[in-house]
């Protein structure tokens, strides 16, 4: 399916709100039936129609074609958020006594449900680096359930081999659940290599204006109808209208957004490259990375998220470049129209750190929608004073 037609007509149906280019908000909690046998059939089976928004409503369901297509899935659940997505999809897929195997470092509240929360039911937590499929095969048990992916990661962009880690738990009937949100669909089609549920974060590219939060799932019919009369509706964290226009209304410009976020990236890539004062950079799409044979096999596309390394020698150099940044902002978060640095030595505790260690010296720089060349400018002159 085209992806312009995905964006700008799929799932509209224009003529039963006036013709309106944009969708309603269809703001209601509850949906009124004529006769006792609708009710009763949406009581069997609440998937099946509209009752009550905490399960189905008919903004939420225009997004919802719109990701499934984008994702060439067969069916989409969106959530409040992407850490609500991630627990659900996880939740639906284990019971007591059953074992997952998780990617090292996967989000930090992808990690948190495996380290804090499951281990309450019962159910355990293997960590593996993905970039080796050895490792996969040599930590699946007998009772492993779930098989975890983030590729890339978001923080140090390792890779799995999808293709490869799909097959493998297809033949040990183990479910593969990837966090996508580096990618997007636009980027890279995990469904399409086997996996079954790819999860993103709308809140970062979709979203794109730093303004909603959101997570989807894709996959199986089955397993969202699955997903949806469990952990979806009991849970209770499905998206709201509102926040599931603002979406749509995001996914209209996603395309040229990515384009323009992966051209400056480049150029960003470049000037951080050469510069005197970088050791060097990490970026899946840059030769010098380590997978990026594998980056360049499996997805269209890298953008907006790179780390690089400073040649500081205190924390506080690294601490008067990032306070230094006049248009450069210091937050979480990523995906939206303003660029945005994160050092790693915020995390680290006082004393602790090492500047022969590397990663201490590492920041994550995002790039946004403004000018390459006011970003550039804007990172010399914190250079100078930092260094
Ligand atoms: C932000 C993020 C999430 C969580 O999404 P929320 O919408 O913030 O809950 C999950 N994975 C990755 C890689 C993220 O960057």
């Amino acid at each position: 399916m085209d992806i312009s037609y995905i964006i700008n007509e799929l799932g509209e149906d224009r003529e039963h709100y006036f013709n309106a280019v944009a969708p309603p908000i269809i703001q209601t909690s509850n949906f009124k039936v004529n006769t006792v046998a609708e009710l009763k059939k949406l009581f069997e089976d609440e998937y099946s129609g509209y009752l009550y928004s905490r399960g189905l409503n008919p903004t939420v369901d225009i997004l919802r074609k719109k990701l499934a297509a984008l994702d060439g899935a067969e069916d989409c659940l969106v959530f409040n958020s992407g850490a609500a997505a991630t627990f659900a999809a996880v939740l639906a897929n284990v019971k007591a006594g059953d074992h997952i195997v998780s990617v090292e470092k996967p989000y930090t509240w992808a990690q948190r449900m495996f380290d804090v929360i499951l281990p309450r039911f019962g159910v355990t937590t293997t960590y593996i680096d993905g970039t080796l499929i050895e490792n996969f095969e040599r930590a699946i048990l007998p009772n492993t359930k779930v098989i975890y992916l983030e590729s890339p990661n978001s923080w140090d962009y390792k890779i799995q081999d999808l293709p490869a880690v799909a097959e493998l738990a297809r033949s040990e009937n183990i479910i593969t659940i990837i966090d996508n949100s580096y990618c997007t669909p636009l980027y890279q089609r995990p469904i399409e290599m086997g996996i079954d549920i790819a999860m993103q974060t709308a809140t970062k590219y979709i979203g794109g204006h730093s303004d909603t939060i959101g997570g989807v799932l894709t996959g199986s019919g089955a397993m969202m109808k699955k997903i949806f009369d469990s952990e979806y509706n009991n849970i209770g964290s499905g998206i709201q209208p509102f926040n599931a226009w603002m979406l749509i209304r995001g996914l209209r410009t996603l395309p040229i957004r990515l384009d323009r976020i992966t051209s400056a990236t480049q150029k960003i890539a470049a000037f951080l490259k050469e510069h005197a004062q970088v050791e060097g950079i990490l970026f899946p799409f840059d030769e010098s990375f380590p997978q990026y044979d594998l980056a360049i096999q499996q997805m269209k596309g890298a953008c907006g998220l790179l780390s690089f390394y400073i040649r500081a020698v205190t924390a506080g150099q690294i601490i008067t470049f990032c306070e230094s940044l006049q248009h450069i902002m210091m937050a979480v978060s990523w995906g939206g129209h303003e660029s945005l640095i994160l050092p790693r030595c915020a995390s680290l505790a006082p004393g602790e750190f090492d500047p022969a260690n590397k990663e201490h010296r590492m920041l994550r720089l995002y790039t946004g929608l403004e000018d390459p060349g006011y970003l550039i400018g804007d990172l010399e002159q914190a250079f100078l004073k930092a260094l």
